[in-house]
Formats: C-alpha cells, sequence, structure tokens
C-alpha cells in the first residue's frame, strides 16, 4: 500500500469531507446560537465544492494512502441528494469504508437510500435520552425521540454497527451517562462518550466543564462489569470496552485527557475546498482555486495534497494548555468534527 507520511511519520488514511457549514441544530459547545444566529453568513451554494469536485479530490487522495471517507457538516443531510456523492465515492477504487456523521435528525427519511447508495457506516450525535436535556443542548427544542427513530432507521437499513456519539459535559448531562450505556447495551450500536473539547473558538470552553473519560468508565463500571478490548487498527479515536456479558461494546474518546495525536491520520476537507490537517488548526489550504481556476487534474491535486501532508506538525491536543487557549482554531461546524 502507497503512503504519504507526515513530518511524525503519520500516513494519510482519513479524510472527512464536510459538505456544508450548516446545520438545523444549535448545540452550544460546536454552533452556539449566539453566533451563528438567524444573521450569520452560512456559505453561499456557489462557494461549495461540487460533488464531482469532492470526488476528484478524493481520487487525487488514494493513491497517498486515503482509505476511508467520512462525510460531515454542519449536518451533512442538509446538503440535497447526497446519496449520489455517496455512490460516486463509492465507484472510487481504493475506497474501502464510506461513513457519515450526523445529528440524525433526517436519517428516518434518509437512511435507505445513502444505504441504497454505498454508505457503510453511520454515526449519530446523541447527548442524552433526556428530552428536556436533549432539547436544551440542540437548543431548538428538537425532540430526542425522532433522533431515536432516526437510529433505528440506519439499523433497519443495515447501517451497523451504529455509532453513537455523546459529548459529555459536567453539570450537562454527565448523570446520563449510565442511563445512555443501559439503553442502547446490548443493540447493534457502539456509544461513545467524548470529552468536551475547545474546538473553534465560540463555545466558551473551560477545562473544569470537561468529565474525564476515566470518570466516565468509573461511573458506567459501577452498573455494569466491563473489560478492555485492542483497538481495531492503529489509529482509532476510541478506547474500546465490551461489556463482560457479552452485551456489546462502548467506547471512549479521550481528546482532552489520553491525547491520540500520535497515530492520527486524518485530513479534514471544509465545503468551501479547504485542507485542514487538524481539527484544531487555524487555517487550511484551498484546493478549490487549483480546481476552479487552474483546472487541476487529479495528479495534481494528488501532488498539492502530498506537499501539504509531507509538512503536517499537528499535535494540538498534545500540547494543550492554558497557553495553547488562544491559538486561533477553526470552527467545528466548519470542518466537521
Ligand atoms: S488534535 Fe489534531 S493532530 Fe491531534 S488527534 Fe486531533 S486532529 Fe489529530
Amino acid at each position: 500500500m502507497s503512503q504519504t507520511s507526515d513530518t511524525l511519520g503519520r500516513p494519510l488514511r482519513d479524510l472527512r469531507i464536510s459538505v456544508t457549514d450548516r446545520c438545523n441544530f444549535r448545540c452550544a459547545y460546536c454552533m452556539p446560537k449566539e453566533v451563528f444566529g438567524k444573521d450569520f453568513a452560512f456559505m453561499e451554494r456557489s462557494h461549495l465544492l461540487k460533488f464531482g469536485e469532492i470526488t476528484s479530490i478524493v481520487k487525487a487522495a488514494v493513491p497517498l494512502g486515503v482509505r476511508k471517507v467520512r462525510l460531515t457538516g454542519g449536518e451533512p443531510l442538509l446538503r440535497k441528494e447526497l446519496e449520489w456523492l455517496v455512490s460516486g465515492l463509492k465507484a472510487i477504487d481504493g475506497i474501502e469504508d464510506i461513513a457519515l456523521t450526523t445529528n440524525g435528525s433526517m436519517l428516518v427519511q434518509k437512511a435507505q437510500a445513502l444505504a441504497d447508495a454505498g454508505l457503510d457506516r453511520v454515526t449519530v450525535s446523541l447527548d442524552s435520552l433526556n428530552d428536556e436535556t436533549f432539547r436544551a443542548m440542540n437548543d431548538v427544542n428538537f425532540p430526542v425521540a425522532r433522533v431515536l427513530a432516526g437510529i433505528d432507521a440506519a439499523i433497519d437499513a443495515g447501517l451497523t454497527p451504529v455509532k453513537i456519539n455523546m459529548v459529555v459535559k459536567r453539570g450537562m448531562n454527565d448523570d446520563d451517562v449510565v442511563e445512555m450505556a443501559r439503553h442502547f447495551r446490548g443493540k447493534p450500536v457502539i456509544l461513545r462518550f467524548i470529552e468536551y473539547m475547545d474546538v473553534g473558538m465560540k463555545n466558551g470552553w473551560r477545562l473544569e466543564d470537561v468529565v474525564p473519560a476515566g470518570e466516565i468508565l468509573k461511573r458506567v463500571a459501577a452498573d455494569v462489569a466491563l473489560e478492555p478490548i485492542e483497538a481495531n487498527y492503529e489509529g482509532e479515536t476510541a478506547l474500546r470496552y465490551r461489556y463482560a456479558d457479552g452485551e456489546g461494546e462502548i467506547g471512549f474518546i479521550a481528546s482532552v485527557t489520553k491525547p491520540f495525536c500520535a497515530t492520527c491520520h486524518r485530513a479534514r476537507l471544509s465545503a468551501d475546498g479547504k485542507l485542514f490537517t487538524c481539527l484544531f488548526a487555524g487555517q487550511g489550504h484551498d484546493l478549490k482555486t487549483l480546481i476552479r481556476d487552474q483546472n487541476a487534474s487529479v495528479e495534481q491535486l494528488r501532488d498539492a495534497l502530498a506537499a501539504i501532508w509531507r509538512v503536517r506538525t499537528d499535535r494540538y491536543s498534545e500540547i494543550r494548555s492554558d497557553d495553547t487557549g488562544d491559538l486561533p482554531r477553526v470552527e467545528m461546524s466548519y470542518i466537521g468534527g
């Protein structure tokens, strides 16, 4: 397998593609309503990469080692006819896995069409089963029942195991972690608890609001026996545990307390065609101009991607400290999680 490595020897394997900067939720840790209000200037449609342009970039990335693509947003299902992009990506030789991260609000309508188009897996963000807490956290009063129905639709469509991402914030939803584990145990679902992160510059992040993965683990393990299990592959972000009674698996994504930068092989593409080499990067590399103004071929895009990755030094989570708080960081809603 050909590969291109960065300055820390990390190969490029995983490309996360944001297809829109818009979302129908306003989760405070990602897209606080005060900032992303009704007057916020979201990208114009003409600035978004077209599906054909995204497909060219993915084709260019395969010879460098990319095997997995994840579609993100904002909320990717707001982008119309996304199944066309999925089927286009599925046709690319070398792409082994296509996943989608969504808030689940439109999965009931979309799950089957996406699965038919070739989507392999889906990850649903779900921060509480408590309807009041969930409505408060998405800040648009969206009922949890409709997301749970979306998860069932994804399971019925065969997009399994469905992964569930719960961002845990102290004083907000940390009392719900045991209930979440009980609810999804024994289902074709892998629940992952995510430490609250200082993504972007707008979410008012404080370290004291982080519930360390170790503490969440203790709470769940006090309720049901867990056993640690090996990672599926090098660079997997979740620390995996299985229920001792065999009723499935859960995970912990501990970017704050147990950084995993040493094996990070993810790049992110914004909806307007900028490549970011870290979730906490301040700047991206403009690929859209290469495509639209310079008619770059797939080979020229490949060389541009390789040149960007080879000089990559990012390891933000390892260097996170009181001094890094003011470092400019791109908004997560702009490049996807
Ligand atoms: S902080 Fe950046 S380099 Fe570290 S794991 Fe996250 S995306 Fe990768």
